[in-house]
């Protein structure tokens, strides 16, 4: 049997709760506050001032009073005090963010090399000289709270470490080490699909979906799923591999050794970042003043996009589908027909109430998902997660 939780087990929790709406909500009113968190006027007094004295909100007066009475204050996260480091790592691009609480990005750097492959050593200084920029131009008051990586392969979930990467100089790589020495800080290394999802659901085109997968095109095509509300990771941490579902078992052999793999169907458009972009608009700009190879091109690329979801659909029963990254293209311009296969496909009820999206955060969906599991702590107990009381 569990313990009955403690006054302070309780008290933490909404010190968590509070601090986490605001970070996802913006600027809240205590009143909004006690309405929302089920609390009483003097809990929230309490909460918000413990919070606000470990320098992690501030009240003030709301600009617009609207009106007779006496205005409710409003709780405001320390956005450019309290912030963490967001990464992504792709096959061939890297990006570093400071990301303020609340979700907002107060710095970012990127490097991109199409058509190359980056090395964990390369990925490694990048960031770390990326983060040292960042760390000079930080408030000097500012307080870094933690650091996340989304990167664009498999990650173990026990200790972050990558089975395998693009090249062979990924395999066994231990990334958050590696990286946590390279900033500085200790790094949360997670999937960039992973990620995604938790960033479309908290901030993007899921909010208040609970039932979610989220489909990332880079180089590969990788998953994220969120069932009632809760990531679905596997046993190992490796759930989602979506691109290396078998739709084809006639088709193209893949890397991953097997044949007809989903990304090896769906074929370039979606599998090369940067010229996807203008291989899908080319194509659809075709197809559009009537190319028939170009029509015919579009029809064989939907397909294959609504036949894969087809399947995710019939597992998973999802609400909302989101297409991210290079997807987000090619869904836009096949939509027709990934919803025209889809529904020859699927059975009718998994279907029932989908919903199919792009990505409202584009491409940073992963860099805000990192900057997640980044706070994740600070917001699982706030005044406990090294940060100082303001001094001012
Ligand atoms: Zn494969």
């Amino acid at each position: 049997m569990r313990a009955a939780p403690t006054q302070e087990d309780i008290r933490r929790q909404n010190l968590g709760a509070l601090l986490r709406h605001v970070h996802v909500l913006g600027p809240t009113s205590r009143a909004q506050l006690t309405a929302g968190m089920g609390l009483n006027r003097s809990t929230i007094g309490a909460l918000t001032a413990d919070l606000a004295a470990a320098g992690l909100v501030v009240e003030e007066l709301p600009r617009d009073t609207g009106g007779r009475g006496r205005p409710s204050l409003v709780v405001r996260a320390q956005s450019q005090r309290v912030y963490v480091f967001a990464c992504v790592i792709g096959v061939d691009r890297v990006v570093a963010a400071r990301v303020g609480l609340g979700g907002v990005v107060l710095d970012r750097r990127e490097l991109q090399r199409p058509g190359s492959r980056f090395s964990p050593k390369e990925v490694a200084e990048a960031l770390g000289g990326f983060v040292g920029q960042m760390r000079l131009t930080a408030p000097r008051d500012g307080v870094c709270v933690g650091a996340g990586v989304a990167v664009c392969a498999m990650v173990r979930r026990s200790d972050g470490t990558i089975p395998e990467g693009p090249t062979p100089d990924w395999r066994d790589e231990p990334l958050g080490e590696r990286l946590s020495a390279a900033i500085g800080t200790v790094a949360m290394v997670g999937n960039d699909a992973d990620l995604g999802v938790v960033a479309e659901h908290t901030r993007g085109a899921a909010v208040g979906c609970d039932d979610v997968i989220y489909l990332h095109g880079d180089v590969c095509i990788g998953g994220g799923i969120l069932s009632a509300g809760r990531s679905v990771t596997g046993g190992d941490g490796y759930a989602g591999e979506v691109g290396h579902m078998v739709v084809n078992p006639d088709g193209l052999p893949c890397r991953c050794g097997s044949r007809g793999c989903w990304e090896t169907e769906i074929g370039e458009f979606a599998l090369t970042r940067g010229t996807a972009k203008h291989a899908i608009g080319g194509l659809a700009d075709a197809a559009a003043r009537g190319d028939q190879d170009a029509e015919e091109g579009l029809r064989r690329v939907g397909d294959w996009l609504g036949l894969g979801v087809a399947n995710l659909v019939n597992i998973l029963n999802p609400q909302m589908v989101v297409f991210g990254g290079t997807l987000r293209e090619v869904y836009l311009a096949t939509a027709a027909q990934v919803r025209s296969r889809l529904n020859r496909t699927s059975l009718a009820v998994t279907r029932e109430h989908l919903k199919l999206r792009t990505a409202a955060l584009g491409d940073d969906a992963p860099l805000y998902g990192a900057a997640e599991l980044a706070f994740a702590r600070l917001l699982e107990n706030p005044l406990e997660s090294g940060v100082e009381a303001a001094s001012g």
